[in-house]
């Protein structure tokens, strides 16, 4: 994950859910990755900062140090040497269809494409493939990255000896949460609920969000299945969606009360980590300690794999 600061409900519901879940039945690396910010913007002021604002989302939300390494892609010096020998195993036609850089370049409005973006897949091989990952939990826009990631552990492995597995994506079982206008959730975008947000902001913001354009009155019927809100209801009010559904078709329900419900259904789910939030920014220096001790237990890995790359490939 980009450190861009606080996370949102969007990443709550896209990544980090499942990543809790995952940590019960299998072996994980949570990278930061600093370094993939840099493709679409060099300017390093707050990164760091911004860092351990990640991680301490990533502690409120369930993610166990404890159990699964937490580091920043700059401070293990691996990430970017095999980053280095697997772009001599792709072409550079290969990247340029790459459907995400596509649209990347379409939302963030961009005149050119620096290097480094173009290559941003390999070095997302390689922060997959030190650690031989054969599961990526991803949305669905990654997933041709990860079948980057899966010809390069190919490539690499019929080239020289095998050393990686082939990875596969693991698409979030809830599909990606938009933002609160209908486009890609995003904090930079305000269209976005922070899992840091108390039941006052989320309410301001889920007031902006937009409904069935054809409800323009309190008692006109809607169609939640076209309406934003209704799918936050169905994501955070699960046990509600028949009769939200009956009294908006119907008219007795308006958009109003039913944007003040989900707000407070939003509310209730973030409370527990927002009580988490404000434990470790209270202790920041033991934060910054778990990501010292995830950095060194993930170099630790990445060093013994790149023991075995170079073997493979008679490098000295
Ligand atoms: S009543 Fe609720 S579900 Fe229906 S259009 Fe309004 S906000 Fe959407």
């Amino acid at each position: 994950m980009r450190p861009t600061g606080r996370l949102h409900l969007g990443h709550l519901v896209g990544a980090l859910e499942n990543w809790v879940s995952l940590q019960d039945e299998y072996q994980n690396y949570h990278l930061i990755a600093d370094y993939h910010a840099l493709t679409t913007n060099p300017d390093t002021r707050g990164l760091y900062e911004n860092s351990i604002e990640l991680l301490i989302d990533w502690l409120a939300a369930g993610l166990d140090p404890a159990r699964s390494p937490m580091f920043r892609q700059s401070q293990i010096k691996e990430h970017a040497e095999l980053h280095l020998i697997f772009s001599m195993l792709i072409t550079t036609a290969r990247l340029e269809r790459n459907p995400s850089l596509k649209e990347q370049v379409r939302d963030l409005e961009l005149n050119s494409v620096v290097y480094g973006h173009l290559g941003y897949p390999v070095l997302q091989a390689a922060d997959i493939l030190l650690y031989k990952g054969d599961l990526v939990p991803v949305g669905e826009d990654q997933i041709p990255h990860v079948e980057i990631s899966r010809e390069i552990a190919r490539r690499f492995n019929s080239q020289y000896a095998e050393v990686f597995p082939e990875p596969a994506g693991k698409v979030s079982k809830f599909p990606r949460l938009p933002g609160l206008d209908g486009k890609k959730m995003s904090k930079s975008l305000g269209n976005a609920i922070l899992l840091s947000d108390g039941p006052d902001e989320v309410w301001a913001r889920m007031r902006t969000a937009v409904t069935d354009p054809l409800k323009v009155r309190r008692n006109d019927p809607g169609r939640p299945d076209i309406c934003l809100v209704f799918s936050y209801h169905q994501k955070f009010n699960p046990g509600e969606l028949t009769e939200i559904r009956a009294g908006c078709e119907s008219g007795s329900l308006g958009c109003v009360d039913c944007k003040k419900r989900c707000a407070d259904r939003i509310s209730e789910t973030t409370a527990p980590l927002r009580e988490r939030r404000a434990y470790f920014e209270q202790r920041r220096d033991a934060v910054k300690e778990i990501l010292a001790d995830g950095e060194r237990r993930a170099r630790g890995v990445a060093q013994s794999t790149m023991l075995e790359v170079h073997s493979a490939m008679a490098l000295g």
